[in-house]
């Protein structure tokens, strides 16, 4: 079929859109039910039928599909629809919800993470409305809440059961194809100690600070030992401690101490035996120092991910990324954790992401996505799901 990709996804158009949606502020206070109800006019416009799935109050997903009239595989698009907070507005260099285009760089809020990316997406699929008169299986759009806290908008369309034989995720993935990542597990620790006064001090006191010390240097030793293993896609895991709370006044023996944790898994591991191997540890110490009560409390776990090469999502974008840009695509995984593994792992839907941008570019003071990786990105989808829709 003579369908030229290239002259037909104009650049304007998906930078129109980038930017209405960069302008609706949604980090996850406020604002996603905004995105949805805009995403719902543009979706309903291309002559797909379009729902909301409300997550939380207030704070919906967006749900589209159109259906072709022969039988064949579907494809799903996944994009976040909130984004992290701006943080401290004073030092942006430009307004981060107006959207401006500078050098051929779209900057604002979600630039990269990933309205841009959303944008690409609804732009492939409009192609595919206005330019096929029939195709085979069924396409799906779903713009998801709060990837950037719980991933509950994902989780929702896995637990309402919507289905698709495949789906790309379109967090930026630096000019490659992740067909793995890494999981995030959070948890707090907690240790005890018995309230005195601190003139009564000395190495016998049960002093919660100290001893959460001794766990804090078990943990430098786990990290060291996590560092040696190696995943060929994501590399090594990781522990890091973030936060660290405890004790009421320095003339006081601190009777409870607090530390948030977060611990980066690979696909082999499982969260389970992570927990099970840290009490362990810490329970060995505990053997020798009765002081070292502790507690271990899970706050969020979101697991890692691994998609087999050979899986015809992974070949088929390779095969759309290797006709548009002309260049066979590195295939590896990403470092951060996504709702891939929701999808994958929890819905039995095989994906791979591939996105606009860079990841450096995301979660950032002047976040900004190059125009030219939004219309790469369209057009590889547009391809996608042209070589999806029909050949199958
Ligand atoms: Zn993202």
């Amino acid at each position: 079929m003579n369908l030229d990709i290239k002259s037909k996804i104009k650049e304007e158009e998906i930078t129109n859109l980038a930017q209405e949606l960069i302008k609706i502020p949604s980090d996850e206070t406020a604002g996603e039910k905004e995105v949805c109800e805009y995403l719902k006019n543009v979706l309903k416009s291309l002559g797909m039928k379009v729902w909301l799935q409300e997550v939380l109050p207030n704070r919906p997903n967006i749900i589209a599909e159109v259906v072709g009239d022969k039988v064949g595989k579907s494809l799903m698009f996944n994009g976040h629809i909130d984004t992290v907070p701006i943080g401290n507005i004073e030092k942006w260099s430009v307004d981060p919800y107006s959207a401006i285009i500078k050098n051929g760089k779209l900057f604002g809020r979600g630039a990269t993470d990933m309205k841009g990316s959303i944008a690409s997406m609804i732009i492939a699929i409009k192609f595919i409305m206005n330019n096929l008169e029939t195709f085979n299986g069924k396409i799906i759009f779903t713009g998801v809440m709060a990837e950037e806290t719980t991933g509950l908008g994902t989780q929702k369309i896995v637990e309402e059961n919507i289905k698709a034989d495949m789906a790309i995720v379109g967090e930026p993935s630096d000019e490659k194809i992740y067909r793995a990542h890494k999981g995030t597990m959070w948890f707090n620790l907690f240790t005890y100690g018995k309230l005195e006064h601190s003139s009564e001090s000395n190495s016998e006191s049960n002093n919660a600070i100290m001893n959460m010390m001794k766990l804090i240097t078990e943990i430098n030793e786990i990290g060291k030992e996590l560092e040696t293993i190696e995943n060929n896609l994501v590399g090594h895991p990781s522990i890091n401690i973030g936060l660290i709370e405890g004790g009421t006044k320095q003339n006081m023996i601190a009777d409870s101490c607090k530390i948030s944790i977060d611990r980066r898994t690979l696909p082999e591991e499982k969260p389970d035996d992570i927990l099970d191997k840290l009490r362990m540890r810490f329970n060995e110490l505990r053997s020798v120092d009765d002081r070292l009560r502790f507690n271990l409390e899970i706050d969020t776990i979101r697991e890692a991910v691994e998609v087999a090469e050979s899986e015809q999502i992974v070949q088929e974008v390779k095969n759309a990324v290797n006709k548009i840009v002309n260049k066979v695509p590195t295939i590896s995984g990403m470092k951060a954790t996504t709702d891939m593994s929701i999808l994958v792992n929890q819905g039995n839907i095989p994906a791979v992401i591939y996105g606009p941008g860079f990841i450096k570019q995301a979660h950032t003071i002047d976040e900004f996505v190059e125009v030219k990786r939004l219309v790469e990105s369209s057009q590889v989808y547009a391809k996608l799901l042209l070589n999806i829709l029909m050949n199958n």
